[in-house]
């Protein structure tokens, strides 16, 4: 974060250096609006996705729609992830070994009880992006997971979730790996 303000701070000062011309200052023209950082992109795996390949590629386009300082992207097949997304018959759950690293279980547990594949795959890419459980929480937050209710079609993260995964992704990344893997069994 620290890293992120200071070059703000410095890109603002470039621009409002005018420059001398004939004894007179002149604005410097505006540079055409830019992000400061390229967003972090994040790839995923879902050779291993089964049935909810659809799924987990629109659980990854809500997050894109929602943030802008990380990107999820599929990755190339055969080639390296940052994260495996794997089909099983047990619970949903993410483990994750540092920010925008580790591996996604689609459990089919949950689909058989109702919950849907797309709000699952967003949920668990929240935790890969950092963000822990919110529960119990309302279907309006996507980290509430189960607790949202089966029924609960919300597959997108609420605007707070939104902005916390944008501060996590803020500066210039170099994530260091966690003491543990964190594991969140939902
Ligand atoms: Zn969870």
């Amino acid at each position: 974060m620290s890293f992120g303000t200071a070059v703000r701070a410095c890109s603002a000062a470039v621009l409002m250096v005018g420059t001398l011309l004939g004894g007179q200052a002149v604005a410097a023209p505006a540079a055409p609006a830019q992000n400061e950082f390229a967003a972090t992109t994040v790839t995923y795996d879902v050779s291993a996705a089964a049935e909810f390949v659809d799924a987990v590629h629109q659980g990854a386009a809500n997050w894109n729609e929602s943030v802008d300082n990380v990107e999820l992207v599929a990755a190339q097949p055969g080639g390296p992830a940052n994260i495996e997304v794997i089909a099983d018959n047990g619970w949903p759950r993410a483990i994750t070994t540092s920010l925008g690293n580790g591996i996604v279980y689609m459990g089919r547990q949950a689909t058989a009880e109702g919950h849907l594949p797309v709000r699952i795959a967003a949920h668990e890419f929240g935790h890969i992006l950092g963000l822990p459980d919110i529960k119990p929480g309302p279907c309006s937050s996507l980290m509430s997971g189960s607790t949202g209710g089966a029924g609960c079609t919300n597959a997108h993260p609420n605007a707070a979730e939104a902005a916390q995964v944008e501060a996590n992704f803020g500066g210039f990344l170099s994530p260091e790996p966690y003491d543990e893997p964190l594991v969140f069994q939902d």
